[in-house]
């Protein structure tokens, strides 16, 4: 029997193993999970290494499940990617954090900048760039307190093309950054043919940056590099003291992880953003 693309997955659920028709459900929630409100933002501060100051915050999407509590991205993006849901999704979560970010200057709270999450399905999507100056119009924040992480293997595919979707984002006044850097195979020489602000150096080198000589190597010149092309670098994933301190050392510009602060919830992070240096 034929049935239409939404009617088939009812109609073949009964055949299904368990584990697809967890995904069925899990795909039946995710379309309510918006309408219901159960979408939250997470925000993790980015701090300058040079004054200790909060200079920007990562919005990270986070599932309120009304079963499983709190759900992180890892186990619903790849299905919001492969259902189209990851449109909507997309959108709630630009129109999410500039409005916050704009509610929380509006109150006096000291952050420059908010950075979102875009992955390579949305943004080989047209209409990511109309997107973004909606949500920016819609919380009348200016352009130049949003920033858009985007993964280097993201951008390596396909980069001819990449290069224009970039050029439009940045002409608006948005920043870009490369995230998960060090992961793809990309060198440097070429990312300068984007139009980028910022890099972010992956978890994976920044761990034992301190110890393992080959990390270290490997973060020393892509700083050394990214400085040289102007770029901000920021390193992700900071747990530990020592790493900090060899982070300050080599001249990174900014850092991000649990050694500073988790992601938080709204609230928590607006009590965050009363404190004025960090340690
Ligand atoms: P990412 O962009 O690389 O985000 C950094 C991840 O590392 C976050 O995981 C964050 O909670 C975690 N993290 C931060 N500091 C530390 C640390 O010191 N140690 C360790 N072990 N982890 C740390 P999270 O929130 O689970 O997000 C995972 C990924 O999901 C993100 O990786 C990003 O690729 C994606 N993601 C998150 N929010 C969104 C979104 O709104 N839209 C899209 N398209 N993707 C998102
Ligand atoms: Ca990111
Ligand atoms: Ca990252
Ligand atoms: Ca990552």
């Amino acid at each position: 029997a034929k049935v239409d693309r939404r009617g088939s997955y009812r109609f073949f659920s009964r055949q299904l193993n368990a584990r697809s028709r967890e995904r069925l459900s899990l795909e039946t929630d995710l379309r309510r999970a918006i309408e219901r409100d159960e979408l939250a933002l997470f925000y993790q501060p980015k701090v300058d290494l040079k004054t200790n100051r909060m200079v920007g915050a990562e919005a990270l999407l986070r599932w309120r499940h009304p079963q499983h509590g709190i759900v992180g991205p890892a186990s619903f993006i790849p299905l919001a990617e492969d259902t189209g849901l990851i449109m909507p999704l997309g959108t709630w979560v630009l129109n999410t954090a500039c409005r916050q970010l704009q509610i929380w200057q509006a109150a006096g709270r000291k952050l420059p900048r908010v950075s979102i999450n875009v992955s390579s399905h949305q943004f080989r999507q047209r209409g990511l760039v109309q997107g973004i100056r909606d949500a920016l119009a819609g919380a009348q924040l200016d352009a130049r307190h949003l920033c858009v992480e985007i993964t280097e293997s993201a951008i390596m595919d396909n980069a001819q093309e990449n290069i224009s979707t970039l050029d439009e984002i940045k002409s608006g006044g948005v920043a870009l950054s490369v995230d998960d850097f060090g992961t793809g195979y990309s060198s440097l020489s070429y990312l300068k043919r984007f139009p980028i602000d910022e890099m972010k150096i992956d978890r994976s080198l920044i761990a034992n940056v301190d110890g393992d000589k080959d990390n270290a190597a490997i973060v020393t010149a892509i700083i050394a590099m990214a400085h040289s092309l102007h770029l901000r670098v920021v390193a992700e994933g900071v747990e530990r003291t020592p790493e900090l301190a060899f982070l300050r050392h080599l001249g990174c510009d900014e850092c991000q992880g649990y050694l500073y602060s988790r992601p938080l919830s709204a609230r928590d992070f607006a009590a965050l953003l009363l404190v004025d240096q960090l340690p």
